[in-house]
């Protein structure tokens, strides 16, 4: 199963498909391996991911890692701990008017479901609206936040997406960080430590 993750990853890093949709080349970015302990799937990776090659080298990033999870970038970048994947692994370039264009949903087609069945993750953390949708359909995103899933039969928790473009859902959800927060953080840690 790991040889052939890796030759999927491999794969992933050389695709070039969304070139002419976005404009620019395309930066796939992958990490992790087919034993890490939990697998984040994200949207896509923000523009200064793609200018760092860095996954979650950002705001967003920032508050995930520090703030959320309290943990530091030594824990999250170990690929024993993290598999960090994305329904668009590609930065699919901004909006005229701001904000970054949506992920094509074509990448997790193509490619998020391999992933899927080569890691032995024991936990997905699922981050934001658009991933939340692709992976769970129609069901209420408040739904899935503040309650456990399950995902292709393994343990699963839903995150909204940490970036300061979300403030008005964090005030409109207050019991996020009160009372969800810690519980996420709680399974997330005890993992970490086993
Ligand atoms: S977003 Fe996905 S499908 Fe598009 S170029 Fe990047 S890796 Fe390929």
């Amino acid at each position: 199963m790991s040889m052939e993750l890796e030759a999927l990853k491999r794969e992933i890093e050389q695709c070039q498909d969304c070139k002419g949709r976005f404009g620019f080349p395309p930066k796939p970015i992958v990490h992790g391996h087919a034993r890490s302990k939990m697998m984040q799937i994200s949207q896509a990776p923000s523009r200064n991911v793609h200018l760092t090659g860095k996954a979650f080298n950002d705001l967003s990033g920032d508050t995930l890692k520090y703030k959320w999870y309290e943990i530091t970038d030594e824990v999250f970048y170990d690929e024993d701990n993290f598999y960090i994947t994305a329904i668009s692994h590609c930065f699919p370039g901004k909006k005229p008017k701001g904000g970054d264009n949506p992920p094509p949903l074509s990448c997790a087609r193509k490619w998020l479901e391999r992933e899927m069945q080569l890691v032995d993750n024991e936990l997905y953390i699922v981050i934001g609206a658009r991933a939340a949708k692709f992976l769970f359909g129609n069901r209420s995103f408040e739904e899935l936040i503040f309650a456990n899933q399950v995902l292709k039969g393994k343990p699963a928790i839903v995150l909204p997406h940490p970036s300061p473009l979300n403030n008005r859902w964090f005030k409109k959800h207050p019991e996020f960080e009160a009372i969800r927060l810690p519980e996420i953080r709680e399974q997330v840690l005890s993992l970490l430590e086993r």
